[in-house]
């Protein structure tokens, strides 16, 4: 690349820049993973992290923003995965540079910027340059004229290069309902020479022609109308800018390429690939589809990884999973047979690191995390690719060509191969594979292995009931519109009239004693089992003291409605009955300790192995806190030592908690922690730890202490691992803490006095101990050498000459196997020539032979091993080794002195020469 160019980092720096010094507020990318938006497997334009101040529920301390925004276009309406690798401009993963305005610029300036950064900065020629804008071609919606003239006053714009398109091309909607509004793209004319179309007949090289001639370079898209129905549109009160620009793409154009996979972005990928298969240049532009999907996938996953998607089995983590063994075959294609990814996304992370610290933070995890998954998927891939060949080979003889979703399904659950992979393979032979058949398969897979389960809780005719319960005291005016009144924050014990008893799905007036039954109160101060804090316990008492129920659930069976669950242990419990419900309060302060205690793990597991470590799972219950997370590897005893160090420090520096209540967008753009697949309503509760300048930040409707010293103290009890790429730590505190402190001292004094030690001098005692041990251990094989070795003297006196040959067939009584090839070597040293062996004993009344024959006899037709088998074969066993040296054992040591007896005969039968 000549170096007059600019690089890829610059164009990107430029732009922001430029936006800057017009009164934007530069942001940083949101994640990949969208924040609070459950329709969307990741984030895949820039106005992602913007949809709710569009949609007027969330607004911004800045009205000016620009940004580079991280999006993944791999599932969904949005899928490229298919056309990556075929062509020049499609990817995965892919930066999208925006400009926006909220309620704050319109037209006029965002056509003029737009203008000046491409032709005054970028200085592309004006004269290349065209612009589409709206005009209805259903004729409903006014032309945006508003647009067309800005383009007009532009200086150089030449006034037929603004050209008006219809719906499909310039009027932008976010859903079917909703803001929407007129758009205007910007497209550069590259030259007749980039006209892929010119043979086809019927072409006509135009702006929107379909050809490689003009590349739409920017989007901007203004935000005027709000959708109510498929024909009402109504104006917004405030109007906004959104412009989506493909870095890729104005890169390839600035650094004057003809694909984006040769702009310095993706070109050192290549180049790296290239290396690593030992290509030519000649070799690489002949097959050059490989080197596209690889530089794309590595690209694609180092990023997932790094915003904590590590591969998996569902969800997102399915889909680094399925890029990256999507790589790794595309890998084997051109003789990359073994895990290579990770020096490829090693490549990602010095290019792209600079501008996306993530990357660097979480290099190390990135790389294993990559290599391990190439490593597991190589193990499956032959025999998964044979069992698909087998299956398409079948497929062609019978005349179809589409594989079954069951059967796509039964490769990736028995054998690792992503559905992706099994359709590229089938095309490649011209089949296919039933993708809507592979879903359902899947879906019916994960209800037989119970993953479905928890669907059938909230179901059906139970909330129905308890809605009817509710809403007949709603008439009544016994209980308010929004149900029963929750707060598990302020107090320990309140007061009430019951409102309804249910038993076993039933309304009822009176329970009596041993009675299991629901009790709904008009409010409560019980937590309800949420975000892994598992729910309060306790005792409701009736105020004229007849009665006693002890409460050992709660449940929130629908919307608005609490009940208290539990056994009635004295009396008979009324409906309209004055009662106080009083919590279990020591176990709930246990809970309050295990829940902050988790707080601070979390933070201090971010700090200590990096950004991607993020809450998977979670349980806080009195007695232990469990806290699963995303981690490629094993926590080292060093890295648990330090998380504990500091969790324990910040107990000590007994922080306040500040708890607020705030609009989500504005906790979330704050930096506080959510928890992915967690439902947030538009107010939160947050939870800060730290001051000012908080360690710990997060979303959180749980109970917490006031202070963090109240914690006491935080001890990590296990580590271990619970699905691929997820790690568990299990934790006490407080009471519990102290238990297992106070056990392991008992532990230890007790072994102390039973070793004659003070507890601090255990361990040079133990190690002496251990010595002496060994000592004694090496003192009884010796004595044990000496005593076989005393046998084997002995028995030497009765070996028989046999034709000249010296015969040794014998039971050693004492020796192990060892012991025996010891002796039989001792044997041949004292018998270099013309001698034979056989040496057995019988250990736990399994015997053992060891045959052994010296070098020259070999020559005259004896072999140890046909020795062996001739004794171990009576014994029910067999053996093998060398012609020199076998081994054999067996079952049946009865037979064993009549098997020896035959070795002469053997000897002399075999002897030739
Ligand atoms: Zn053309
Ligand atoms: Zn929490």
């Amino acid at each position: 690349m000549e170096s007059n160019k600019p690089t890829g980092a610059e164009i990107r720096k430029t732009f922001l820049e430029f936006f800057e010094e017009h009164g934007h507020t530069i942001v940083p990318s949101a994640s990949l993973i969208p924040g609070g938006d459950q329709t969307l497997l990741f984030t895949n334009a820039g106005m992602v992290q913007f949809k709710d101040v569009f949609l007027g529920t969330d607004n911004r301390p800045y009205t000016r923003a620009a940004d580079s925004q991280k999006c993944m276009r791999v599932a969904g309406k949005h899928n490229d995965l298919e056309d990556v690798g075929r062509d020049s401009i499609h990817h995965t993963f892919f930066e999208m540079l925006g400009n926006w305005s909220f309620g704050d610029y319109y037209k006029k300036e965002a056509v003029s910027w737009a203008w000046q950064l491409l032709t005054e900065v970028w200085r592309l020629p004006k004269a290349n340059i065209w612009a589409t804008v709206f005009r209805d071609d259903k004729g409903n919606i006014p032309q945006d004229d508003e647009a067309a003239q800005a383009w007009h006053q532009q200086h150089g714009m030449d006034s037929s290069h603004v050209l008006f398109f219809g719906r499909k091309d310039n009027f932008w909607e976010m859903a079917e309902t909703g803001p929407c509004g007129p758009c205007s793209e910007i497209h550069l004319d590259r030259g007749i020479k980039y006209c892929d179309k010119q043979d086809v007949p019927g072409h006509i090289c135009r702006v929107n022609g379909d050809c490689q001639r003009f590349l739409e370079l920017w989007n901007l898209v203004f935000i005027q109308y709000n959708r109510l129905s498929p024909t009402e549109l109504e104006p917004l009160p405030a109007r906004h800018v959104d412009t989506g620009m493909g870095f890729e793409r104005i890169v390839s154009v600035l650094q004057d390429v003809d694909s984006n996979y040769r702009t310095d972005l993706l070109w050192p990928l290549i180049m790296t690939t290239q290396e690593l298969a030992g290509y030519s240049d000649e070799q690489r532009e002949q097959n050059f589809t490989p080197f596209r999907v690889i530089a794309d996938h590595a690209r694609a996953a180092a990023f997932l990884i790094a915003d904590g998607v590590v591969p998996g089995n569902l969800g997102r983590n399915y889909i680094t999973r399925m890029i990256i063994r999507r790589a790794y075959r595309f890998g084997c294609k051109i003789s990359l047979c073994e895990p290579f990814l990770a020096r490829v996304a090693d490549v990602v992370i010095n290019t792209y690191g600079d501008f996306y610290s993530e990357l660097k933070r979480n290099r190390k995890s990135i790389l294993i995390s990559i290599t391990r998954e190439e490593e597991q998927f190589q193990r499956t891939l032959d025999r998964a690719s044979m069992q698909l060949e087998y299956l398409l080979n079948e497929l062609e003889k019978s005349g179809q060509n589409v594989l079954t979703g069951a059967q796509a399904a039964d490769l990736y659950t028995t054998y690792g191969m992503p559905f992706e992979i099994t359709r590229d393979i089938a095309r490649e032979r011209g089949l296919d594979v039933d993708e809507a058949g592979f879903n359902r398969s899947m879906e019916e897979h994960k209800l037989a292995s119970g993953a479905g389960k928890a669907m059938g809780d909230l179901g059906g005719e139970d909330v129905e009931f308890y809605r009817h319960i509710v809403t007949n005291l709603q008439h009544q005016g016994v209980l308010p519109e929004a149900g029963v009144d929750y707060d598990p924050y302020s107090r320990l014990e309140v007061g009430g009239r019951i409102l309804a008893l249910i038993q076993n799905g039933i309304s009822i007036d009176q329970a009596g004693p041993g009675d299991e039954i629901e009790v709904l109160l008009p409010e409560t101060c019980f937590y309800v089992e949420s975000g892994g804090q598992v729910s309060d316990t306790g005792m409701i008492v009736s105020q004229d003291g007849t009665w006693e129920m002890e409460v050992q659930d709660m449940r929130r069976p629908a919307a608005g409605v609490i009940v208290h669950v539990g056994k009635v242990s004295k009396g008979h419990p009324q409906v309209g009955d004055e009662v106080v419900a009083m919590l279990d309060v020591q176990r709930r302060r246990d809970i309050m300790r295990n829940h902050t205690a988790t707080h601070l793990l979390h933070a201090e597991l971010r700090k200590v192995l990096g950004e991607h470590a993020r809450q998977a799972g979670s349980l806080v219950a009195p007695d232990r806190l469990r806290f699963d997370f995303t981690h490629p590897e094993a926590v080292t005893p060093a890295q648990l030592a330090q998380i504990e160090a500091g969790v324990n420090q910040h107990i000590l520096g007994n922080y306040q908690l500040k708890i607020n209540y705030k609009p989500l967008q504005q906790a979330v753009s704050e930096g506080a922690m959510a928890l992915f697949g967690e439902k947030y309503t538009d107010t939160v509760r947050t939870i800060s730890i730290g001051g000012d300048h908080p360690f710990s930040y997060e979303l959180c409707g749980g109970t917490h202490v006031d202070e963090t010293g109240d914690i006491g103290i935080c001890l990590l009890t296990s580590e271990g691992s619970v699905a691929a790429g997820i790690r568990r730590i299990e934790a006490v505190t407080g009471r519990k803490a102290y238990e297992l402190v106070q056990a392991r001292f008992n532990t230890l004094n007790h072994v102390a006095s039973l070793l004659g030690s003070a507890p601090d001098h255990l361990p040079e005692k133990v190690s002496s101990l251990l010595d002496e041990l060994t000592a004694a251990r090496k003192l009884i094989v010796a004595s044990r050498q000496l005593q076989v070795s005393a046998e084997f003297a002995q028995k030497l006196q009765q070996a028989r000459l046999v034709n000249g040959v010296k015969v040794l067939a014998a039971k050693l009584g004492q020796a192990d196997v060892d012991m025996l090839r010891q002796m039989a070597d001792r044997f041949r040293q004292q018998n270099p020539l013309n001698g034979v062996v056989v040496l057995a004993s019988v250990t736990d009344t399994r015997p053992a032979v060891i045959a052994a024959i010296t070098e020259d006899l070999t020559t005259r037709g004896l072999n140890a091993v046909e020795l062996v088998k001739f004794v171990a074969t009576p014994l029910g066993g067999g053996g093998g080794g060398k012609p020199t040296l076998a081994q054999a054992g067996g079952k049946d040591a009865s037979k064993l002195d009549s098997a020896l007896e035959k070795v002469e005969s053997w000897v002399s039968e075999h002897l030739k020469g």
